[in-house]
């Protein structure tokens, strides 16, 4: 640092002493741009000098895997007695032959390890709090894939003489020594660290002054320091995310379009829809949700609504019947959409019923010809298109409504709210629907998506044939087949899925492409197979979709290019190899695509036989279990929130420490942060100054950016 300059918390870091712009390069990697971002750099763990170890090199060492980044040197003896700090990702009991067992599930960041508890008193396991930091010591032993410890000694509230080291996050080649130089001469300047919540809150939640936070987060004398500094840090984070969410909903709340009442349009469409598909009777949670969307629509306020369902509950109706409503006030609507495949089979659906009832509709994706693209272009600028089905192409700057009233986002979670914002900002301000099948737990909905009203069709349409899951071993392949064969005969059509379109050496994985070849030139040489994938042109694309819903293709092999959306009712059975690489949420997205006639559909997910426990369980869970919501909680539960949902998802200021699941930090930040904004919006309470201070340093961008919305 330049003696001259004085350094604040918004100082670049590169103008440190000894850092300089190439290392500042590689802290942006880890998120760290400012003085503030370095304070704020949370360390995974804490370390005692030679004494506490990490997990993860033992799992592998002992495997005998390759770990990149890690040397050989230091792979401990089985059956050595080791001392970690981590935190409790899980806790449960367990039958075994031996009587029940306690199992506490700890994570140090490196890898995680159970604590086996034989003889526990009941009494005694619920000192084992979730997100608790405990220090552990025992003999390393194996149970099943998993490193276990039997009957630790614990130490609940670690604490010690000894020094405990920070051990950050790490990139490329900084290492936990230097990160701690820098930090120690940033704290050695002298810098100011100003406090960002205002002092009753302090009180009120017993949390530790901003500046005593940050130090003890670096160097604490004692694990329970740290422990304070993260909850103080943890529950900032929080508390900024719900005061912004608040600020959004509170100008959201205030002008919108007020759409005429009822909607001829949607009745006459409906009417042709149950006349061709006399089946077609909408469930109560329909009526109901479109009953919520349409009040909200014809109030002045603006509509931002959550629609949840799980896939194939029928929101797509629900779309079409709001968008019509839009249409028939004289503006324009939108449905974007995340993939061309779908945004092909939406408008193809939607083609045949709205020009019988006189509304023009338009197809923007990315991949159309020059003059195509300029022809909708131009009719959706003159008003012509009155519905526009598209992808994110509808954001391009070059894109002008002439009047958009009404946007559908279908597949919320495949979009950032980066995206849903960039389209609300074609209209004046439209109502907004988002549609997701990410089945949220509702606390964790209202918070992510604090600033959305939410529906939620909880029933699945009447008809909807049954649907058998499995799950085999790969050296059942040929067993399977024979039954995909068995289906085709009955004239059904049948899906193969595979995680990645082209092999590598790398990843021993079958891949789309040439399991395609194989298979259509070998068990299913009788029958036409298509290929479908990301990578495809447009036209052929459209071509081998169009052949398969047509029925002129019975198999049709693709990658995760078919997990949204689809919908072809005669196809009664899906293939997922290697189902071991999918997400819970993905394979339950993908089996979505079946039920969709009236007939017995079958899901098969194949994988090897050396799984890791959590795969295991994943794929036990999906083969029991068909109800999206119950899944998500087993999801959240193997995964934790950072895998199942990235906090890049909501666009709002990215969370570092805080823990999303932590529901009960979470709901504290969230009525405290309301009920501020509510009391006092324009923040002019003295006691709330500091809030509209930092509101207007820290998130001024974020600020402009939400209101955008
Ligand atoms: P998703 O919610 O996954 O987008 P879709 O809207 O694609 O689901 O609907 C799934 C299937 O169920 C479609 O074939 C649709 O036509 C049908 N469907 C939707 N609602 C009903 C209903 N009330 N009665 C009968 N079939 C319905
Ligand atoms: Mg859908």
């Amino acid at each position: 640092m330049n003696t001259k300059m004085k350094c604040t918390v918004d100082t670049n870091v590169q103008y440190l002493k000894g850092v300089g712009p190439k290392v500042a390069e590689v802290f942006k990697k880890l998120g760290v741009e400012t003085v503030e971002d370095l304070l704020t750099l949370a360390p995974r763990r804490y370390a005692r000098k030679s004494l506490i170890k990490d997990i993860s090199p033992r799992v592998q060492g002992f495997q005998g895997l390759r770990v990149p980044g890690f040397k050989g040197s230091t792979v401990p003896e089985f059956n050595e007695e080791m001392r970690v700090v981590g935190r409790i990702i899980q806790t449960r009991t367990k039958r075994t032959s031996k009587g029940p067992v306690f199992v506490v599930k700890l994570s140090d960041g490196t890898g995680t390890l159970d604590l086996s508890f034989f003889n526990y008193s009941r009494k005694a396991t619920s000192n084992f709090k979730w997100n608790k930091l405990i220090e552990v010591e025992g003999v390393i032993s194996f149970w099943g894939r998993n490193l276990q410890i039997v009957n630790p000694s614990v130490t609940f509230s670690p604490s010690s003489k000894e020094k405990f080291l920070p051990i950050y996050p790490l990139s490329q080649w900084l290492t936990h020594k230097y990160i701690r130089k820098v930090v120690r001469t940033t704290f050695a300047n002298d810098i100011e660290i100003p406090e960002t919540l205002p002092s009753y809150i302090l009180k009120e939640e017993k949390l530790l002054p901003r500046e005593k936070a940050i130090h003890y987060l670096h160097f604490p004398q004692k694990l329970e320091l740290a422990e304070l500094a993260h909850q103080r840090l943890e529950f900032e984070e929080l508390f900024w995310l719900q005061v912004l969410l608040a600020l959004r909903k509170k100008s959201i709340r205030k002008k919108g379009i007020k759409f005429k009442k009822g909607s001829e349009l949607a009745r006459q469409f409906f009417d042709l829809l149950t006349t061709e598909t006399p089946e077609f009777k909408l469930t109560e949670a329909q009526r109901r949700v479109i009953w919520e969307i349409y009040e909200d629509m014809e109030s002045k306020c603006k509509m931002n609504r959550l629609l949840q369902g799980d896939v194939g509950s029928g929101k797509t109706v629900i779309a079409i019947l709001s968008m019509l409503k839009a249409v028939e006030s004289g503006y324009q609507s939108a449905l974007m959409v995340p993939t061309e495949v779908l945004a092909e089979q939406h408008y193809l659906r939607l083609s045949h019923y709205l020009p019988k009832i006189g509304v023009n509709l338009g197809l923007l994706i990315g991949s159309l010809s020059a003059q195509d693209k300029r022809r909708i272009k131009e009719e959706i600028n003159n008003g012509e298109v009155q519905i526009v089905v598209g992808t994110h192409a509808l954001i391009e700057s070059g894109i002008k409504f002439k009047k958009l009233g009404f946007i559908v986002i279908d597949e919320q979670h495949k979009f950032g709210v980066m995206q849903r914002i960039s389209i609300a900002q074609k209209a004046k301000s439209p109502d907004i629907l988002v549609l997701t099948a990410t089945p949220i737990p509702r606390s964790l909905a209202l918070t992510i998506y604090g600033d959305l009203d939410i529906s939620v069709i909880d029933e699945m349409p009447p008809n909807v044939g049954e649907i058998h899951t499995r799950w085999v071993y790969e050296n059942k392949i040929q067993e399977v087949w024979e039954f995909v064969r068995s289906e085709l005969k009955e004239g059904r059509q049948c899906y193969i899925v595979y995680p990645v379109i082209e092999g590598s050496e790398k990843l021993d994985l079958k891949a789309a492409r040439e399991e395609y070849e194989r298979l259509r030139k070998g068990v299913f040489k009788d029958y036409e197979v298509g290929l479908l994938h990301g990578r495809l042109k447009r036209k052929e694309k459209a071509r081998v979709m169009e052949e398969f819903s047509s029925g002129k293709l019975n198999i049709l092999v693709a990658t995760t290019v078919i997990e949204v959306g689809l919908d072809i009712p005669n196809a009664s059975c899906m293939i997922i190899e290697h189902a071991e690489r999918f997400g819970l949420a993905q394979l339950h997205q993908l089996r979505g695509r079946l039920r969709r006639g009236k007939t017995k559909s079958y899901c098969i997910f194949v994988s090897p036989e050396n799984l890791g426990e959590i795969a295991k369980e994943r794929l036990k869970a999906i083969e029991k279990e068909e109800d999206g919501f119950k899944l998500a909680e087993k999801d959240l539960e193997l995964r934790g929130i950072g895998e199942f949902f990235g906090t890049r998802q909501h666009g709002l200021p990215e969370l570092k420490l805080a823990n999303l699941m932590d529901t009960r930090v979470l709901s504290r930040a969230r009525s405290l942060a309301f009920k501020i904004i509510e009391d006092d919006p324009r923040l002019e309470n003295p006691e709330n100054k500091i809030i509209r201070e930092v509101l207007n340093r820290r998130y001024q961008e974020k600020l402009k950016f939400l209101e955008g919305g």
